[in-house]
C-alpha cells in the first residue's frame, strides 16, 4: 500500500467531524448514503444513482454532463443546483484517480471525495482537512437550492469600484510626492555621506539642500537613475520604505536574498507604496505591495521551480512541448503556428522590477534572466544570433505575429531595440519578395503584427522617451509600407494604482505615434477582490490602453500567496466584467482600433459614451496551460483531501494551435490554494466574505470570444497549409496524471 493511501487511516480533525456533521445534518440523503453503504464502492453506487435521478428528466444537463461543450450548450443556461450536480457525477465518475501533484514537488495525489465523506462518516478516518468539508457542504447547498447564485445590480458592482481609488487621483497624487520627496532625501543623505558614489548622479559640494533636491527631483524623470537606484536588498528597501515593513515581512525578505532571489525595485516603483495610509485609500496598494513583497512559499520553493511553461523548455533541433523546433535555447519560444516570442540577448533580458508572481520565475531562478545590467549589453555574437533568428522566421510557413518581450522588450536601449526593429523589418520584407516566387496556395505567412511585450508603462514609465517614441514612429512608417497592420506595446498592469500622471504622459506618447497599448492583467489574491479589476479596467481605458487578458496566476505552490482560484476568475468575469459587455455593432467599431491608435481614447469614450458603460470589456479571462495556450474551459473533476480542486481544462477552440494537440490529453491542474484558503486570506486583508460565497458554485468555466480587434487582419495571400518548422512526436503528450 502505498504512503498515500495510508493517508486514508488518519482520523479526522475535530473541525472536520464538526463540519461533516453539518453537512450529513443538512442533507438527511446524503446521511442515509453514506451510512447505508457497506463500503466506498457503494457510495459512489448510491450518489450516482441519487444525483442521475435528480436530473433526469433534464435532458441538456445529461447531455452536457457527457459532452461538455462540446454539447454546443453553454453552462450559463443550465441552473446553478444543476451545476452542482455535474460536479458531484465527475467526482464520481474520477472516483480513485491518482495525479502527480507539482505543488507538493510531484507526490501523488488522488481525487476520492465521495470515499472520503464515507470513511469520515463510518470511520472518523479519511484525513480529509476542514476546507475539504467547506467545500463539500457549499456543494450540497448548491444542489438543494440553499444557496443561489445571485445577480448585481450596476449601482452594486460601481460601488464596489469606488472602492479602490486610482493613482490619478489628486489625493494619492499628493501622497505619492511625499514619497518621492522621502526617497530622494535618503539617496541625497547617501550620496553626501559617500555611501553612493557616481559619475553621474552628484553634486556640486557647495549646493544647498533645496538645490540638491530640485537637482534630484530632475533626476526622476530619467529611467538610468531608477535603474540606478533600484534598491537590492532587504535593509534599502525598508528603509526607502520609512521602515514600515514589519518584522515578519522582513525575516522573509532577508530568507529571499539568502536564498539567492534578486531584488530589484526602482524608486519610482517604489514612490507607489503608501508609508502613511490614509482613510481613503486603506488596502488600496496591496496588489502592487504583493508584487514586491515575497512570500513564504516562493523563498521555500525557490531552487525546486518546475517550468510551468512546457514549451519554454528547449533544445535547439528538437521539437518543444508544442511541437516546434526552435534555432536557439532562449531567443525563441513559441505555442502558436501565427506567432513567435522573441527574448533578445540585451538588457532586455532584466526587467524594471521582479514580479513577485512572475511568469518567468524558473528563467530567473536558473539565472537566464537577471539584473545584472551591465554584464546584459549585448556582445558582438548577439548580431550573428539575431541574423540566424531571422532566418528562422522568414523561413517558417505560418509565423505572422512576433512578440519581442523578455524580461522586458523596453529595457533595451533604443539603440538595440531599433537594431531589432530593423532587422525583423528587413526579413519582413525578405519574407514578402520570397513569396512573389511562390505559387498561389504555396505562400508563406507574412509578417501582420509586431508586439513589444513591456512593463515598464507600469514599473518606470519615465523610459517611454520621446526618442523612443520617435524610434517606434520610424518602425511604423516603414513596417505600413510592406503590409505590416497592428502596431501593438502589450503592458501588465496590476491595479488602478500604477495609473499615474506619468503613466498617462507615457502612455499618450505611444498612442500619439500610432501603437495601441493592451494589458495583461494578472489576477492575483489582492488583485482579485470584488471591484479592484473594474476599477483598473476602466482608468486604464481612461488613458486609452486596451485590457487584452486577465490571467490567473501560473505556477505551483511558489505562486500560492498570490493564487486566486479559477473560479474567482470565472466569477469575476460572469458576475462583474459584464458591466463593460458591448453591443454588436460596438464591438464592430472596435476593429478599426489598431488601425486608428492615434485616437483611440476618443474612440474608446465614444462607445462607452453610447453604451452607458465605465469601460470597455475587451479582456478575457484565462489560464496560460502548461502545455499550448490559455483557456478557461475547465470542470472541476476531483479535489484532495485539503480542499483544492482539481481542474481538467479543454483548449480554446476558436484559436489555431500546433496540431500537436491533437495528440494532447486534456490538461488537468492542482490548484495550490483551496477556495476556504483563498477566502480566508480575503478576510485578512479586509474583505466581507459574504460578498464572494458563490465562488464555490463555479465548478465550470467556458473561454469567452476572443474580440475582434484582436484577430489577425484577412492576408491578401492564400497561406500554405504546410507547417514548416514543426515536428510532432510520435509519443503522447505527457498528462500529470500517474
Ligand atoms: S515584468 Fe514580466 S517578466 Fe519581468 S518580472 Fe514581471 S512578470 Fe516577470
Amino acid at each position: 500500500m502505498t504512503q498515500i493511501y495510508e493517508l486514508d487511516k488518519i482520523a479526522i480533525t475535530v473541525k472536520s467531524h464538526r463540519l461533516l456533521k453539518v453537512l450529513l445534518k443538512e442533507n438527511p440523503k446524503l446521511e442515509e448514503i453514506m451510512y447505508g453503504s457497506k463500503n466506498e464502492t457503494e457510495a459512489l453506487i448510491g450518489m450516482k444513482n441519487w444525483i442521475l435521478d435528480l436530473i433526469k428528466d433534464k435532458p441538456d444537463v445529461l447531455k452536457y454532463c457527457e459532452k461538455g461543450v462540446a454539447s454546443g450548450i453553454s453552462f450559463k443556461s443550465l441552473g446553478w443546483s444543476d451545476i452542482a450536480a455535474i460536479r458531484i457525477l465527475d467526482y464520481v465518475d474520477n472516483a480513485g484517480r491518482e495525479f502527480i501533484d507539482l505543488n507538493l514537488r510531484g507526490q501523488l495525489a488522488v481525487s476520492n471525495p465521495i470515499k472520503l465523506l464515507w470513511l469520515g462518516a463510518n470511520k472518523g478516518t479519511g484525513g480529509a482537512k476542514p476546507d475539504f468539508f467547506e467545500d463539500m457542504i457549499h456543494l450540497f447547498r448548491q444542489l438543494m437550492g440553499k444557496e443561489a447564485k445571485k445577480d448585481y445590480t450596476k449601482e452594486q458592482l460601481k460601488s464596489w469600484m469606488n472602492r479602490f481609488p486610482s493613482g490619478l487621483d489628486p489625493r494619492i497624487v499628493k501622497l505619492r510626492e511625499e514619497n518621492r520627496e522621502r526617497i530622494l532625501n535618503i539617496i541625497i543623505d547617501k550620496i553626501d555621506d559617500g555611501e553612493i558614489n557616481d559619475s553621474k548622479y552628484k553634486f556640486d559640494p557647495d549646493l544647498s539642500r533645496e538645490g540638491k533636491l530640485e537637482i534630484a527631483l530632475g533626476w526622476w524623470n530619467e529611467s538610468t537613475f531608477h535603474l540606478r537606484f533600484a534598491v537590492r536588498s532587504p535593509d534599502l528597501l525598508n528603509e526607502f520604505l520609512g521602515y514600515s515593513l514589519d518584522p515578519d515581512s522582513m525575516n522573509i525578505l532577508y530568507e529571499a536574498e539568502k536564498k539567492g532571489i534578486p531584488f530589484f525595485v526602482n524608486p519610482y516603483y517604489l514612490s507607489l507604496l503608501h508609508v502613511r495610509v490614509p482613510y481613503f485609500a486603506v488596502g488600496a496598494d496591496l496588489a502592487i505591495r504583493h508584487y514586491v513583497v515575497y512570500s513564504r512559499q516562493l523563498i521555500d520553493e525557490f531552487g525546486y521551480l518546475n517550468a510551468w511553461e512546457k514549451e519554454d523548455k528547449v533544445e535547439p533541433g528538437k521539437p518543444n512541448a508544442a511541437g516546434w523546433i526552435l534555432p536557439s535555447h532562449h531567443n525563441v519560444h513559441r505555442r502558436y503556428p501565427e506567432v513567435a516570442i522573441l527574448i533578445p540577448d540585451t538588457m532586455g533580458r532584466a526587467c524594471g522590477g521582479l514580479c513577485s508572481s512572475c511568469q518567468r520565475m524558473y528563467d530567473f531562478q536558473n539565472g537566464y534572466l537577471n539584473f545584472n545590467l551591465n554584464k546584459l549589453k549585448p556582445n558582438e555574437t548577439w548580431s550573428e544570433r539575431l541574423e540566424r533568428l531571422m532566418e528562422y522566421f522568414e523561413n517558417d510557413s505560418q509565423l505572422r505575429d512576433i512578440l519581442i518581450t523578455g524580461g522586458d522588450a523596453l529595457m533595451s536601449s533604443d539603440k538595440s531595440l531599433e537594431n531589432i526593429l530593423d532587422s525583423i523589418y528587413s526579413m519582413a520584407k525578405r519574407k514578402q519578395q520570397k513569396n512573389l516566387n511562390r505559387p498561389d496556395n504555396k505562400k508563406y505567412a507574412e509578417i501582420q503584427r509586431i508586439r513589444l511585450g513591456s512593463r515598464l508603462p507600469a514599473y518606470l514609465p519615465q523610459r517611454i522617451t520621446d526618442s523612443l517614441a520617435d524610434l517606434l514612429k520610424r518602425f511604423k512608417e516603414k513596417g505600413l509600407e510592406i503590409g505590416i497592420k497592428q502596431f501593438v506595446i502589450q503592458t501588465h498592469f496590476e491595479s488602478p494604482m500604477e495609473i499615474t500622471p506619468e503613466v498617462k504622459e507615457a502612455v499618450k506618447k505611444l498612442i500619439n505615434v500610432g501603437w495601441i497599448v493592451t494589458n495583461q492583467h494578472v489576477f492575483t489574491a489582492a488583485s482579485s477582490r470584488r471591484g479592484h479589476n473594474l476599477k483598473l479596467r476602466e482608468v486604464m481605458n481612461d488613458i486609452g490602453i486596451l485590457p487584452y487578458y486577465t490571467f490567473s496566476v501560473k505556477g505551483y505552490m511558489e505562486n500560492y500567496f498570490n493564487f486566486a482560484p479559477n473560479a474567482r476568475a470565472v466569477q469575476e468575469s460572469i458576475e462583474e466584467k459584464v458591466i463593460g459587455n458591448l453591443s454588436e455593432s460596438s464591438i464592430e467599431l472596435t476593429k478599426k482600433f489598431a488601425e486608428d491608435a492615434e485616437h483611440i481614447v476618443e474612440n474608446i469614450n465614444s462607445i462607452r459614451l453610447a453604451e452607458n458603460i465605465p469601460f470597455l470589456a475587451t479582456d478575457r479571462n484565462v489560464l496560460n496551460l502548461p502545455g499550448v495556450g490559455k483557456s478557461l474551459t475547465f470542470r472541476v473533476i476531483g479535489i484532495t483531501r485539503y480542499g483544492r480542486r482539481i481542474l481538467e481544462f479543454e483548449h480554446d477552440s476558436t484559436r489555431t494551435h500546433s496540431p500537436i494537440i491533437e495528440k494532447m490529453d486534456k490538461v488537468l491542474i492542482i490548484e495550490s490554494k483551496s477556495i476556504s484558503e483563498y477566502l480566508n486570506q480575503l478576510e485578512e486583508i479586509g474583505e466581507k466574505i459574504e460578498e464572494y460565497t458563490d465562488v464555490y458554485g463555479y465548478s465550470i468555466g467556458e473561454t469567452e470570444s476572443r474580440m475582434p480587434l484582436y484577430e489577425y487582419p484577412e492576408p491578401d495571400l492564400t497561406i500554405t497549409k504546410e507547417f514548416t518548422n514543426l515536428e510532432i512526436p510520435d509519443t503522447e503528450f505527457a498528462s500529470i496524471e500517474k
